[in-house]
C-alpha cells in the first residue's frame, strides 16, 4: 500500500469533484494536505470528511495570491513534496463566438494557473532531491473537441508544460505527470449537461446519455479513479515514470 506519510501535499480545486477525491486519497496514505479554491466552503466541506486536509483559499489564476498560499501552508506543515495542478473550468461556445474573455479566462485558470501552481514549488523540490508534480489535464489535452476550442488549447498546452518541466526535473528526483480523465462525474459535468440541454431539444438525462456513450465502457469515470492514478503517481515506487500523460477513459476516442 501507498504510503505519504510524512509529505505535504498542495491540491488546488480540491474543494469539490476530482480535487476533493485526489485529497482524501492522499491524507488517507499519510500525507498532509492542503487544498485550495475561491470559495472558502466547499473547501471546508472537504476538511470535514478526513482528518489531515487543511483549507487555503487561494484564486489558481494570482500569482500573488499562490505565493502568500505557499508561505502559509509550508510555515504550518513543512514543504510541498507533491503539487497536484487540478483547479480549471470550462465553457462551451462555437469558435467564432469565443470572445476575448472566455479565451482569456480558460487559459489563465487551466493553464496560467497550473503554472503558479507549481513554480513555487521547484526549487525546494529540487533541493531535497524529490518531488510529484501531477497536472489534472484532460483527453480534451490530447484530442479535439467541438464547442470547446478555450478549454482544448488550454488542456493541450497543460500537457506542453508537463513534458518542459518534466525534461527540466528530470535529474533532480522530481517527477511530473498528467492525468487526462474523459468525462467524469462531478459538478463540473453537472453544469455541462445542463448547457447541452439549455441548448439543444435533448433533456438532462439523454444529454448524460449521449456524453457517458463518448466512453467505450458506456458509463462516466469516478473521481475515486482519477485519485486512484493520482496516488500510484505520488508513490516512491513511481520514481521512473515521468513526462507521462495518462488517460482515465475507458479508452475514449473521438
Ligand atoms: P469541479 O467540481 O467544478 O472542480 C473544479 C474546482 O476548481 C472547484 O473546486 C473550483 O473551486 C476550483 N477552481 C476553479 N477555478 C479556480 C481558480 N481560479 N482558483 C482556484 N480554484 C479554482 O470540476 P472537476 O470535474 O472536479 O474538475 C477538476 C479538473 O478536472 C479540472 O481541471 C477539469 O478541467 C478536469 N477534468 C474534468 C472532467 C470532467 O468531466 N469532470 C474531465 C476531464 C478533466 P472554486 O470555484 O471555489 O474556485
Amino acid at each position: 500500500m501507498t504510503t505519504l506519510s510524512g509529505k505535504h501535499a498542495l491540491v488546488t480545486g480540491g474543494g469539490s469533484g476530482i480535487g476533493a477525491a485526489i485529497a482524501m486519497a492522499l491524507a488517507q496514505a499519510g500525507a498532509a494536505v492542503t487544498i485550495c479554491g475561491r470559495r472558502r466552503e466547499p473547501l471546508e466541506a472537504t476538511v470535514a470528511l478526513q482528518t489531515g486536509i487543511f483549507a487555503e483559499p487561494a484564486d489558481v489564476t494570482d500569482r500573488d495570491a499562490m505565493l502568500r498560499l505557499y508561505k502559509e501552508a509550508e510555515t504550518a506543515r513543512g514543504p510541498f513534496g507533491i503539487v497536484v495542478a487540478n483547479a480549471g473550468g470550462a465553457q462551451s461556445a462555437p469558435a467564432e463566438k469565443v470572445t476575448p474573455q472566455l479565451w482569456s479566462d480558460t487559459l489563465a485558470v487551466n493553464l496560467s494557473g497550473g503554472f503558479f501552481s507549481v513554480q513555487p514549488a521547484l526549487a525546494g523540490m529540487r533541493e531535497r532531491g524529490f518531488g510529484r508534480i501531477v497536472f489534472v489535464a484532460s483527453t480534451a489535452g490530447l484530442r479535439g473537441a467541438a464547442y470547446v476550442a478555450p478549454y482544448v488549447a488550454a488542456k493541450h498546452g497543460v500537457i506542453g508544460l508537463m513534458r518542459a518541466l518534466a525534461a527540466e526535473t528530470a535529474k533532480h528526483g522530481i517527477t511530473v505527470n498528467a492525468v487526462c480523465p474523459g468525462y467524469t462525474e462531478t459538478p463540473m459535468l453537472d453544469r455541462a449537461v445542463q448547457r447541452i440541454a439549455a441548448t439543444t431539444k435533448r433533456d438532462a438525462a439523454e444529454a448524460r446519455a449521449a456524453l457517458a456513450a463518448k466512453n467505450p465502457q458506456g458509463r462516466f469515470i469516478t473521481p475515486a479513479e482519477v485519485a486512484g492514478a493520482v496516488l500510484w503517481l505520488c508513490a516512491e515506487a513511481s520514481a521512473g515514470i515521468s513526462g507521462q500523460a495518462i488517460e482515465i477513459s475507458g479508452g475514449e476516442r473521438w
